[in-house]
């Protein structure tokens, strides 16, 4: 029946309950304090000293009581903290015992001195006393229970005592009374748990509430119908430079809008456009712009006439954005813009002034760097990227101001101006560049010195688009790279019929090999002791069906350029061998292999394949290679020549004395041969220098056992100085005869090889 609370109730509610036992210290203190004047008064009136005695003891208990109550009030006890609670349950249980039993002996006495204003007033205090317990201290069953007894018990028993039919019905009343108390404070209890219940629920709501905002990644705001913000953490205000999300609760949305605008942190158009959104109740996003570069994306959603407000931070997403745009549009390592993004400049710029009917001039420059590929390939790429870097950064000031600057790729950048005053000042800008350069970079430690050449067009013609004016200023630059370094050229129409007819030679090029328009000549070749040809350089031919003869000067670049000239080695190594297999003897062919030819193709591969084909005995073979293919493919060819010097095949340095000459190579690669290119041939019979110079040239090659060719001897004279000063071992020349076709050539072998030295000559040249 008693069940000890503290065991049976879940610790808060146990805590909250005996919480309620000190809760009312004011109707206590009435209680006693009324309760001790009654007393006194009907003590008094019958007479009696117990009664007053009992009215002290009522004013002892209420202010001990009363002491209790405070020292409660003083302490704080845990919402689970069970065992504090008890002990005061204990104590409020014995101050409560106490009163009550003091109520009980009143009755008692007050029916036992029978004065009839002494008994009522301790019936009626005693029973307004049992309902206020009810009321006070429904909370402890036990507690309360023991109230009513100790002051029940005393009264009804009081009231028998009297010994009246009538007194005894009234105890029959007063027995269903004192129940309906206890279930009254059953009730009350119940009532109590589910408020205490409630309020614990709510708390833990907020709390949650209060955590999902705190840890939510995004600023809400949430807003009543009337724009007033309920809900709200401090993201959402961060975002509009306030930091206490509790200030503004409460207030309108529209009013923190205001400030933000009023202090410059967010522009008015943004604020309409959200409070338009905010307003149509459709729901939405609007993108924020605030102070100091930050972003918000807000989400507007409405629902129930609520409107929460999610404000996400995207301000690292548009840098990240504005990045990208800044990758694709700069060029990462000099910073200039890229040709992608000049090109879209540029076009635009080109069509306005198309539109306009602008006449003045367009200006276009490309410059590239000279020998740019030497920095990288001795220095290494990381000095070749600062080299590039340095560069770049002084380009722009050189020229004039609203000229766009860009890198094409590589080791080029280009530069465009419109209008372009005049050809001086567009020529002057150029200049500017080649001065600016002029002074020497800083290289990873090192002073480097750079040149650029210059290509650059100057357009009045409204048609121009980029393409063109870029393959004018292209055709510009070739010619100045091809006339030297460090030089500015301006276009000219002349250059525009030459790249005509290179276009055009290309791709008849490629039909002629394709379809057997090339053919071979061969040149003899005499070696001045046997007095007899050995040998014959292969050169092949092009004879155009509309232009004429087309010279190698002029084709074989363009092979080389097109990629054409694998294709074409290969023909004149087929056809050259199988020729050579014709001829008497062992009398050998040679065949020219250029520098494209080791990047691009297998030389060792189609050689192979060449004398296979032919059956040509591989030492009848030679391949001519020049300076330029050692320098530019050095791996490539020093692997290459190995192989073929192995097989027996003769290698020979062409063209020697008109590139780098450098002697390194003579001793560094596997050769046989070495051609001095007929520029020292050409004078040595008006100037004695150069028949010494032959001559040294001629000396240094045989100390390193090489075999000396002389090429382009035109004269007698020519031939005496040779044969009389220098230890030249073969000639090649006009002097012994021009190129011939390969039938001709054969017939010309076989008679020469009979005849002496002078009869051969003459008939090889046709002179008497
Ligand atoms: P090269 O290999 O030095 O060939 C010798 C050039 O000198 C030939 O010119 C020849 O006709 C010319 N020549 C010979 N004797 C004399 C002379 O006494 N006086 C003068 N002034 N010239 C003489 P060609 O045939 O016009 O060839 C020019 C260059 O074109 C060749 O120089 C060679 O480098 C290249 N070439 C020719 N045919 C081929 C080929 O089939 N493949 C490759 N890769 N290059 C070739
Ligand atoms: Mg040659
Ligand atoms: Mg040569």
């Amino acid at each position: 029946m008693f069940e000890p609370a503290h065991r049976t109730m879940p610790a808060v509610d146990y805590v909250s309950m005996i919480r309620s036992l000190y809760a009312d210290r004011g109707s206590m203190l009435l209680g006693a304090f009324g309760s001790a004047i009654a007393a006194a008064a009907s003590g008094l009136k019958a007479g009696s000293p117990v009664l007053g005695i009992i009215a002290v003891l009522f004013v002892i208990v209420g202010v001990l009581r009363n002491i209790d109550m405070r020292a409660f009030d003083a302490v704080t006890i845990a919402d689970d903290d069970v065992e504090t609670a008890y002990a005061w349950e204990i104590r409020s249980t014995i101050g409560a015992g106490a009163i009550a039993l003091l109520y009980g002996v009143w009755c008692v006495v007050s029916f036992w001195v029978r004065d009839p204003f002494a008994e009522l007033a301790a019936a009626t205090v005693s029973v307004s006393v049992l309902v206020g317990v009810s009321q006070r201290n429904f909370a402890i069953d036990r507690l309360m229970t023991l109230q009513v007894l100790l002051i029940g018990v005393p009264l009804l028993l009081g009231v028998l005592f009297v010994g009246n039919i009538y007194y005894a019905v009234l105890v029959l009343l007063l027995l269903p009374f004192f129940a309906s108390l206890r279930r009254i404070a059953g009730a009350a209890r119940a009532m109590l748990l589910r408020a205490v219940h409630g309020r614990i629920e709510a708390a833990a709501l907020a709390t949650q509430l209060d955590t999902a905002l705190d840890t939510l990644e995004h600023g809400l705001l949430m807003l009543e119908a009337e724009g007033i913000i309920e809900v709200t953490n401090d993201r959402a205000l961060v975002a509009f430079g306030e930091g206490d999300h509790a200030a503004w609760v409460g207030r309108p949305f529209g009013e923190l809008l205001d400030e933000a605008v009023a202090q410059g942190g967010l522009a008015g158009t943004a604020r309409d456009r959200l409070m338009d959104l905010i307003a149509s109740a459709t729901g939405g996003k609007v993108l924020l712009g605030m102070k100091e570069g930050r972003y918000f994306e807000v989400t507007v959603s409405t629902r129930n006439r609520q409107t929460v407000l999610l404000f996400e931070d995207i301000s690292e997403r548009i840098v990240a954005e504005e990045r990208i745009n800044f990758m694709a549009r700069y060029d990462a390592l000099t910073g200039l813009p890229n040709r992608a993004y000049f090109s879209d400049q540029v076009e635009a710029a080109l069509a306005d002034r198309r539109r306009a009917g602008d006449r003045r001039g367009a200006a276009l420059w490309i410059i590239d760097i000279d020998d740019f590929k030497h920095v990288n390939d001795t220095m290494g790429h990381l000095a070749g990227d600062q080299l590039l870097a340095e560069v770049a950064a002084r380009l722009p000031p050189a020229f004039a101001p609203g000229t766009l600057c860009a890198r094409l790729g590589g080791d080029e950048f280009i530069a465009f101006h419109a209008p372009a005053a005049s050809g001086e000042d567009v020529r002057q800008d150029a200049e500017r560049v080649l001065t600016a350069m002029r002074k020497s970079f800083e290289v990873m430690g090192h002073k480097l010195g750079a040149n650029v050449s210059i290509g650059v067009v100057l357009s009045e013609d409204l048609e121009d688009d980029l393409d063109t004016l870029m393959i004018k200023a292209d055709l510009a630059l070739y010619t100045a790279k091809a006339g030297g370094k460090g030089q500015i050229v301006e276009f000219h129409e002349s250059m525009d019929t030459e790249y005509r007819l290179r276009q055009r030679l290309k791709a008849d090029l490629k039909q002629a090999i394709a379809e057997g328009g090339l053919h071979l000549v061969y040149q003899p070749i005499v070696d001045l002791r046997q007095n007899r040809v050995i040998g014959c350089e292969a050169l092949a031919r092009w004879n155009h069906p509309e232009l004429g003869p087309i010279a190698p000067a002029t084709f074989i670049p363009v092979a080389e350029e097109t990629g054409l000239i694998s294709d074409l080695t290969r023909f004149v190594l087929e056809t050259a061998t199988r020729d050579c297999r014709a001829w008497p003897g062992d009398i050998s062919v040679a065949v020219n292999v250029s520098a494209r030819d080791f990047r691009a193709s297998d030389v060792e591969g189609m050689v192979n394949t060449a004398l296979e084909n032919s059956r040509l005995p591989a030492r009848r073979l030679e391949i001519e290679v020049t300076e330029t293919a050692v320098i530019e493919e050095r791996e490539a060819v020093n692997a290459v020549l190995l192989s073929l010097y192995t097989r027996g095949i003769g290698v020979a340095l062409d063209d020697f004395g008109t590139g780098y000459s450098s002697l390194s190579y003579l001793q560094a690669l596997p050769l046989t041969k070495l051609k001095i290119d007929r520029s020292f041939v050409m004078d040595i019979e008006t100037n004695p220098r150069s028949i010494r110079l032959l001559a040294n040239v001629a000396q240094l090659g045989k100390d390193l056992d090489l075999v000396i060719t002389a090429e382009g001897i035109e004269t007698q004279e020519q031939l005496d100085l040779i044969m009389g000063k220098t230890r030249i071992d073969h000639v090649q020349g006009f002097l012994f005869g021009v190129p011939l076709p390969a039938a001709d050539i054969a017939r010309l072998i076989e008679r020469h090889s009979a005849e002496p030295q002078e009869e051969a000559r003459r008939l090889m040249t046709g002179r008497p």
